[in-house]
């Protein structure tokens, strides 16, 4: 690492914000170019669906830095700026606009992009996404009083995005594909739970509907469904899913498999190339399988992970995932990615809105789910590391400290 080396991220979100940052901390004095398509500071992403949608904060909160920390550490960001194509034999970068930029390490921040639908009238004006800081601004004008909105998926966008909709006072309809929402993250009981809650805030949630088609004359005025349901709607907001944006690694034949392929060091088929947060399939040594992860967590502290071996340094990345979500004033954590569990069990009181779901395989406890009790979900992490099987009837019971259940 010498002070005429230069390192690029391309990707100005959250992990390669955090990057940087982490790059002259670790004392590398050489060049630091940032790249990013948007025109907006390096910013976090959660408020997009929570106050930033609401109106409670503004654009600036959710800045990682202003611009004057980035010319105080020397580090060149160039916002607006695509890169579209990686010379590996070279060790350059071709940008749209017909420039060439020489690298000698290389850092894939570029993250995931939404999954978009393809049926009649997708393009309608009043269909949107939220991805970014411009969807975010651009729904916010549209949260008003009794405005129509038909949410489509229930995922954490979907659920979050409606909380955000009923504060300002809007009709919301969410339309799920499968027979619950939070299917794919969470147990039925805890998707049972956030149906109930949206429910009684007023949100007319459907499952199992299929969307065939957004009709309007000039702009969305109604989602219609399979078996002949038609939604009234002002605006739409689709929250599908994402999909890693592995297009620059692909083209330049980096392994890519549902992410860019990396190993506990963030480092890419190619030496000089790494890769950090949403983009990656990264080895999690907790829960022994390869992940690919869209949080923020993860786009935060492997980023900072990898900058750190980009910068001579042998500590791998290894974090047990952890998620939150707020709706309603409820705080949700989540630890850990279960999968295959054989019990679930609760702590605590659904009704009363403050809870634990403790998720077992063979008494083993493979993550946790906790409603206003951050102080259960430090447990049922320390369990987890710990690779605890406690008695599930204790685990169950408030008058037992979580403490006494962990080993040693
Ligand atoms: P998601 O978690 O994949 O949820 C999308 C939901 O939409 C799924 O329940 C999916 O059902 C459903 N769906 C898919 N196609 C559909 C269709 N045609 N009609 C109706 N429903 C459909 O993705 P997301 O909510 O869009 O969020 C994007 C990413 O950002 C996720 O990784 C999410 O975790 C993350 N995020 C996290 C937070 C947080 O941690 N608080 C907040 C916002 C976003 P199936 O499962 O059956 O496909």
């Amino acid at each position: 690492m010498t002070e005429s080396e230069t390192f690029i991220v391309i990707g100005a979100g959250q992990a390669g914000g955090r990057a940087v940052e982490a790059m002259r901390a670790c004392g590398f004095t050489g060049r630091i170019q940032l790249l990013g398509a948007e025109s907006h500071l390096p910013y976090e992403r959660p408020p997009l669906s929570k106050k930033l949608l609401t109106g409670e904060v503004g654009p600036q909160t959710t800045y990682l830095h202003d611009q004057a920390f980035y010319d105080d550490q020397g580090i060149e960001l160039r916002l607006g700026t695509d890169a579209v194509a990686i010379d590996r034999k070279a060790r350059t970068l071709e940008l749209s606009r017909g420039e060439t930029l020489h690298y000698d390490k290389l850092l894939l921040t570029t993250g995931a992009r939404v999954r978009r639908l393809s049926i009649p009238g997708a393009t309608l004006p009043g269909v949107h996404y939220l991805r970014n800081m411009d969807d975010c601004l651009a729904i916010r004008e549209r949260l008003s009083e009794n405005a129509r909105l038909v949410v489509i998926g229930g995922g954490f966008i979907g659920l979050e995005a409606a909380a955000a909709a009923r504060a300002r006072g809007c009709a919301v309809t969410i339309l799920e594909a499968a027979s619950l929402v939070l299917n794919r993250v969470a147990a039925p009981e805890i998707g049972r739970f956030y149906e109930q809650l949206h429910r009684a805030n007023g949100v007319d949630i459907r499952t199992r509907v299929k969307v065939l088609e957004f009709t309007g004359d000039g702009r969305i005025e109604a989602v219609v469904c399979e078996g002949g349901v038609t939604c009234p709607a002002d605006f739409v907001i689709v929250g599908v899913g994402v999909e890693a944006e592995t297009k620059l690694a692909s083209d330049a034949d980096l392994d890519v498999d549902n992410g860019i392929v990396v190993d506990h060091h963030g480092r890419s088929s190619d030496d000089r190339i790494f890769a950090a947060g949403d983009v990656t399939n990264h080895p999690n040594e907790a829960l022994g399988r390869r992940l690919r992860l869209e949080s923020w967590q993860n786009a935060q502290n492997q980023a900072i992970a990898v900058a750190r071996v980009m910068c001579g340094g042998s500590e791998p990345y290894r974090e047990l995932p952890w998620f939150w979500s707020d709706q309603y004033g409820l705080n949700l954590q989540m630890v850990g990615l279960p999968e295959d569990w054989d019990q679930i069990v609760m702590r605590g009181d659904m009704a009363a809105q403050k809870f634990t779901a403790f998720y077992l395989r063979d008494r083993l406890v493979i993550g946790a789910n906790a409603v206003n009790s951050p102080r259960e979900l430090r447990f049922a992490r320390m369990l987890m590391e710990q690779g605890a099987r406690p008695d599930p009837a204790s685990l169950a019971d408030p008058n037992i400290p979580l403490k006494s259940l962990l080993v040693g």
